[in-house]
């Protein structure tokens, strides 16, 4: 019978308790040893859990307390000296201190004055991990013994062990070169004796296989990194264990012939995103080497389609025998942990799904079906795989005809405003009538512990939704009070009533579900829950006017709807599997539209459609990047553009790093876009040079990630640079990001100072 593995378990627990443990422990609450018997439990929960569904091998190693690279990092002695005085060692304490900085506070950002180690996306997942920084001269060694207690453990509740492990070149590859640039290549011959003695400890804890991850496989790769693995695998090739590639999230495309030149005893493929390459790596094995399939996606939340991976993959079975093994595609980090025990998710829909549990479930039943078809259990499981997927094929809340007729009979005028920037600009100036250098805020206020209580009252049925109401309409005006007496020019209603921004519109959309412990880390000890996409998106009913509208009637100043955009609501969520994702965000569009146009005809003037996730959702290869692109700024134009040229639409993004795509965001044609820029110093502005943006534009004066209230005189300055690259006539002035995580009185003091900072650069002007 083939082999099934997986690549990695999700650690934070199915009820999150890795969270609440590792946040006890930093909040003093509780002591390490508690902390590392929680952490001790879950391991061993996981193990069993994998053992129980027949895997041949446990993955030892995906666990962490923080994060997988930062751990790797602490093994390797990879510690930025600002966190270590002479002759420290490597414990959890420090790993959390690189993790967090010094005085953190809980909220959904990073820190960028406690100097923290950088946190960045985890390829195309919402999975961050802690950047690796490296010194010109960056010894390694082994300086943490995390892994190798794990691997002992494991061993001694009776475990067949794979130990797993990013490789040194993707390790190399996704940490920063510090303190002068130099060639991060160029440390790999002092790392490599590292992982060999890795590798040879791995073996005496009785590791047969050694997992290495080198996701960096599915990057465009530059030649001098690809030319490296050669020499870096024959330098391990001669280590006790049996190495197994892994690269997974994308095919290995260019990178293939690398790979498969290398000395390992097998490869690991993903079959979900590049399904072909498993035929030409199968025909290119060597007798001694394995092939790992990843046929379930460890990506989503479907369940397999039982029958037709079979009738896929069976005569790579024949082919392969027992060099062939079964995995999914890549790590189950991305994942929650078990649908089981999800009670609000009806019966039908939760037939559709597959959270990590039942992913395990799904390898144990196809290994058994390519030798044993006729077995009972085979017979069973199939039936139930196959009732899922018709009943998913035809339900009627997943294919809607109406929405897919909506869908099909979009024009390229629906993605297209009335006139043109300029002329849009004029009409609506002469409507808006606002001063040069223009004031606002993102969106949110402080959501306030009276907030959040209030809301989960009524989440509970403690209070009357008309209850609710009436405090969030209270909350909305008292937040409009404040800005008019701020004297800001545009303003927001606060956004009180929402939890999130994505999951307040799913859970106003037909065709989107959420579950209720559904958890994936983000990152730390954060995690998030997406919301799945099951069928064909429409809007039942408008979703944010009676909010706008109220807070409008308050004010003679302009009130901004507040919406988030259709790519964003996509990249945060679980996509369907059976359209592609272009098909679901022009569905998100349409349902956006109708609530812009509502919006327009309810008297607001501004609209912001916020998308804070344009870039994230670009792939991982360059030459696909256009085609994202493309689509998801015309998504963003379908949804904004139903309205009159006197309504102002504007834009939101943040996270940074945008100019290599300006022509993209320019393509979006938003009025305005506000941008998280002043923590790079407006570092957005230099790729002015190249690309001049054309529209109306605020590049945050201000950091909102830290409770700091900044002097007016900085933001002043920030303005007259922004000035150099932005006429005057198009430059806004606002803050980087929502103010949600912040308390009122440092955003009420540094509000102030923005608005006088404002004024005095304007009074230049008159
Ligand atoms: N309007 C949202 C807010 O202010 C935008 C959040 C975001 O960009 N992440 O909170
Ligand atoms: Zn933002």
């Amino acid at each position: 019978m083939a082999l099934t593995h997986i690549l990695g378990f999700p650690r934070i627990g199915a009820r999150r308790e890795l969270k609440t443990a590792v946040e006890a422990y930093w909040a003093g609450a509780s002591t390490l040893p508690e902390l590392e018997a929680v952490a001790r439990e879950l391991r061993a929960r996981h193990w069993q859990t994998q053992a129980e569904a027949g895997l041949g091998l446990v993955a030892i190693g995906d666990f962490a307390y923080y994060d997988q690279v930062l751990e790797l990092s602490g093994l390797l002695g990879v510690i930025p000296p600002r966190f270590t005085a002479a002759g420290e060692s490597v414990d959890l304490d420090l790993l959390f201190r690189m993790a967090r900085g010094k005085g953190v506070q809980a909220c959904g950002h990073q820190h960028a004055e406690t100097f923290a180690c950088e946190m960045t996306k985890w390829f195309d997942t919402n999975y961050h991990y802690i950047v690796p920084e490296f010194q010109e001269d960056q010894a390694f060694g082994i300086h943490y013994a995390g892994l190798f207690a794990q691997v002992a453990e494991a061993r001694d509740l009776g475990h067949a062990v794979k130990p797993v492990l990013l490789g040194p070149l993707s390790y190399l590859y996704l940490g920063k070169a510090k303190g002068g640039a130099f060639d991060k290549l160029a440390l790999l011959p002092r790392l490599l004796p590292a992982y060999r003695q890795i590798l040879a400890r791995l073996a005496e804890l009785g590791a047969d296989w050694v997992q290495l991850d080198e996701p960096i496989l599915a990057l465009d790769l530059p030649a001098a990194w690809r030319q490296a693995f050669a020499g870096a695998y024959a330098s391990l090739a001669a280590s006790p264990v049996k190495l197994l590639l892994a690269s997974y999230f994308g095919g290995y495309e260019d990178n293939l012939d690398c790979a498969l030149s290398l000395p390992v005893a097998g490869l690991h493929c993903d079959a979900v995103r590049a399904p072909d390459e498993a035929w030409a790596i199968a025909a290119a094995l060597r007798a001694e080497q394995v092939l790992s399939l990843g046929l379930v996606d460890g990506r989503n939340i479907w369940r397999t389609d039982l029958r037709a991976a079979l009738d896929r993959w069976q005569p790579l079975a024949a082919a392969l025998g027992e060099r062939l093994w079964l995995s999914a595609s890549c790590s189950l980090l991305h994942v929650p942990v078990d649908l089981a025990p999800e009670q609000a998710l009806d019966a039908e829909l939760k037939s559709w799904l597959a959270f990590a549990a039942q992913k395990l479930a799904e390898l144990r039943v196809l290994a058994l079906a390519l030798t044993q078809p006729e077995h009972p259990e085979v017979r069973t499981v199939l039936a139930a795989s196959d009732a899922a997927v018709a009943s998913r094929r035809s339900s009627p809340r997943v294919q809607r005809a109406e929405v897919q007729a909506a869908v099909a009979a979009l024009r390229p005028e629906h993605a297209r405003r009335l006139s043109p920037y300029a002329e849009r600009a004029r009409t609506q100036q002469a409507a808006l009538n606002l001063p040069l250098l223009p004031t606002t805020t993102i969106g949110s206020f402080p959501q306030t512990p009276a907030i959040r209580a209030t809301r989960k009252a009524w989440r509970t049925g403690q209070i009357t939704e008309a209850d609710y109401r009436a405090v969030m309409l209270r909350e909305i005006a008292d937040c409009v009070r404040r800005q008019e007496a701020l004297e800001l020019d545009v303003l927001v209603h606060g956004e009180a009533e929402r939890n999130d921004m994505v999951e307040y519109f799913g859970e106003l959309l037909d065709g989107v579900a959420f579950t209720e412990n559904g958890w994936v880390q983000s990152y730390g000890s954060r995690c998030v829950k997406p919301p799945l996409i099951y069928g064909d998106v429409a809007r039942p009913a408008a979703m944010t006017v009676e909010w706008s509208a109220a807070a409008q009637s308050l004010t003679t100043r302009p009130v901004k709807g507040m919406l988030t955009g259709p790519v964003t609501i996509l990249a945060w969520s679980f996509p369907r599997d059976d359209l592609s994702r272009e098909q679901v965000c022009l569905q998100l569009a349409c349902a956006l539209r109708q609530e812009v146009a509502d919006l327009e005809q309810q008297g607001i003037a501004i609209i912001q459609i916020d998308e804070p996730a344009f870039r994230e959702g670009l792939p991982l290869r360059r030459r696909d990047w256009p085609a994202y692109l493309d689509w998801a700024a015309r998504a963003f134009r379908i949804s904004a553009s139903p309205v009159a040229d006197q309504t102002q639409i504007h834009t939101h993004m943040c996270y940074a790093e945008f100019n290599d795509i300006l022509p993209a965001i320019a393509a979006m044609d938003a009025d305005v876009i506000t941008i998280e820029t002043s923590r790079s110093d407006m570092e957005l502005l230099a790729g002015f040079e190249h690309f001049a943006y054309p529209n109306g534009i605020g590049p945050g004066v201000y950091d909102i990630h830290s409770p700091r209230v900044p002097e007016s005189e900085e933001m002043s300055r920030l303005l007259r640079l922004a000035l150099k690259a932005i006429p005057a006539e198009r430059l806004w002035v606002n803050p980087d990001c929502g103010l949600k995580t912040r308390a009122w009185p440092e955003t009420e003091s540094a509000l102030k100072a923005m608005v006088a900072a404002a004024r005095e650069v304007r009074a230049e002007f008159v």
